[in-house]
């Protein structure tokens, strides 16, 4: 038997944008309209957080991030230290 696929109504739901990806989190995947994975539920517990290098994470995901030792302190996107973006 031979199955085609001749549509895949969850290929532009699923297509990943790497230009457009400022809502979501780089760590986490999950949007900053929800809180990180490690907060049940959203709000200002779990804020989003700007590094220097322009990178927004979860103040969660980016801390817990940066406390491993393999991230060597550095932006898990383009490896620049990391460096909380003071307004
Ligand atoms: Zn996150
Ligand atoms: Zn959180
Ligand atoms: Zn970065």
């Amino acid at each position: 038997m031979k199955v085609t696929i001749t549509e895949w109504h969850g290929a532009a739901y699923w297509r990943w944008n790497t230009d457009e990806d400022d809502d979501i989190c780089g760590i986490c995947r999950h949007s900053f309209e929800a809180a990180c994975p490690d907060c049940q539920l959203p709000g200002d517990n779990c804020p989003p957080l700007w590094g220097e290098c322009s990178h927004v994470y979860h103040m969660h995901c980016i801390h817990k991030w940066i406390s491993q030792e393999a991230s060597k302190g550095q932006c898990p996107l383009d490896r620049q230290p990391w460096e909380d973006k003071r307004a």
